[in-house]
């Protein structure tokens, strides 16, 4: 197989400031080289592509996602049963090419309607379908009349397509495991009102014991665990458990930072939702006020902090991606070389493939962007259009190398 070598390239490897005038070499799947023009000689047979400068950075994961939304909160349907299981799995298939086009070439599911997740992945997996690396999840667990536990008791019905009614502890184990067993490798748990759930944000739905039995349960089986998570009180008692994905986190302050940091749980922000619908909710307001300011903090102090949002709620489509990233940049205040980071470096450790993802170095799968532009110096160029050329796995999956 022929190889495909980038020459003349910005590098952005993930962890260090760009390095201009690079050579990568991909064979296969794999980068196998990364340096000086003519790192590793030419070969008869090698694709060379001079990019002329533009920047090599590698795929980035975003990891609260949405697959199965479109337009959610457009109608009375209850959430998560707006649309068929064989629609909405064509429709997650969709949002998920969206989001490879964007240059997100890992996503990790944060609930998603009807059980449809874990047989996209199966498609894609097996070929079927193109598609980013994906972690499915499946329904959202929380407890009986909750802030989403939003269908009518007169309907008969034990809950919408979205949600998974639990209450007990021993609930909580059945609800984990009956997600597993359907192919879910991330849960998620409606843990407080608060950021986009009607109920209030300082209600907790769950008990500690239900919170606990969810969180070991999730893990005995080795899928990830996460919640939406809104105040405090509910945001403390979650990390001292070993939730891995604090979802929202808007009350963070310095003790939640100190926890955070210590056990090395991590959070997705996902603020570029509440400033958006700023205007409709004031309380948002104060609520980004507050994580415009304490993000810098935990971003210095160290916290494993994450992209992802709720994209496909009204409004706020799946695409729009790049909002996000002009907001932690010029809203939030954080460098584009440390939102590059969560992107990419963070986001592989997340789903654990560290070894194999997140950077640009031999012996890493080929998951790269080209950028035209340096997005450390100017975060627009990747958030304001799809790059030049998506590569997954060291194939181009979206747009071009010319
Ligand atoms: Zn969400």
């Amino acid at each position: 197989m022929e190889r495909l070598v980038l020459r003349n390239a910005n590098v952005l490897d993930g962890e260090h400031p760009a390095v201009g005038g690079r050579t990568v070499v991909i064979d296969g799947d794999h980068i196998t080289a990364v340096g000086e023009e003519g790192v590793a000689g030419v070969e008869a047979g090698d694709r060379v592509i001079d990019l002329g400068g533009r920047t090599v950075m590698p795929g980035m994961a975003t990891c609260h996602f949405h697959s199965t939304y479109r337009d959610l909160g457009a109608t009375q349907a209850p959430y998560g049963s707006e649309f068929p299981p064989a629609y909405m799995a064509l429709l997650s298939h969709q949002n998920l090419m969206t989001a490879l086009s964007w240059g997100y070439t890992t996503v990790v599911g944060a609930g998603a309607g009807q059980d449809v997740e874990p047989g996209v992945k199966q498609a894609i997996e097996s070929g079927l379908v193109p598609g980013p690396r994906f972690v499915p999840s499946g329904r959202e667990l929380s407890t009986t009349a909750h802030g989403n536990d939003v269908v009518p008791w007169y309907w008969d019905m034990p809950a919408s397509g979205a949600v998974r009614i639990c209450d007990g502890a021993d609930g909580f184990r059945v609800g984990v495991r009956e997600q597993v067993k359907r192919g879910a490798e991330v849960i998620k748990l409606f843990v407080t009102g608060g950021h986009g759930v009607l109920a209030p944000k300082d209600r907790i739905e769950l008990t500690r014991d239900e919170l606990a039995a969810a969180i070991d349960a999730a893990h005995e089986k080795d899928v990830l665990i996460r919640g939406h998570l809104v105040n405090k009180r509910a945001i403390m008692m979650a990390i001292e458990l070993g939730i891995d994905i604090v979802d929202h986190c808007d009350d963070m302050d310095d003790e939640v930072i100190a926890a955070l940091v210590a056990t090395g749980t991590f959070v997705v922000p996902s603020i570029y939702f509440p400033k958006v619908f700023a205007k409709i909710f004031p309380d948002n307001d104060a609520a980004l006020a507050h994580m415009y300011d304490v993000l810098p903090k935990a971003e210095a102090a160290g916290v494993l902090l994450l992209l992802g949002d709720d994209y496909g709620a009204t409004m706020f489509p799946h695409g729009s991606y790049g909002g996000e990233l002009h907001t932690y940049v010029e809203d939030a205040s954080i460098a584009p070389l440390a939102v590059l980071r969560w992107a990419t470096v963070n986001g592989a450790r997340l789903v654990g493939r560290s070894d194999e993802l997140g950077t640009i170095a031999p012996g890493k799968l080929a998951d790269l962007l080209v950028v035209d532009g340096d997005p450390s110096a100017d975060i627009a160029v990747l958030a304001d259009c799809p790059p030049v050329a998506v590569i997954k796995g060291g194939e181009v999956v979206a747009g071009a190398l010319h």
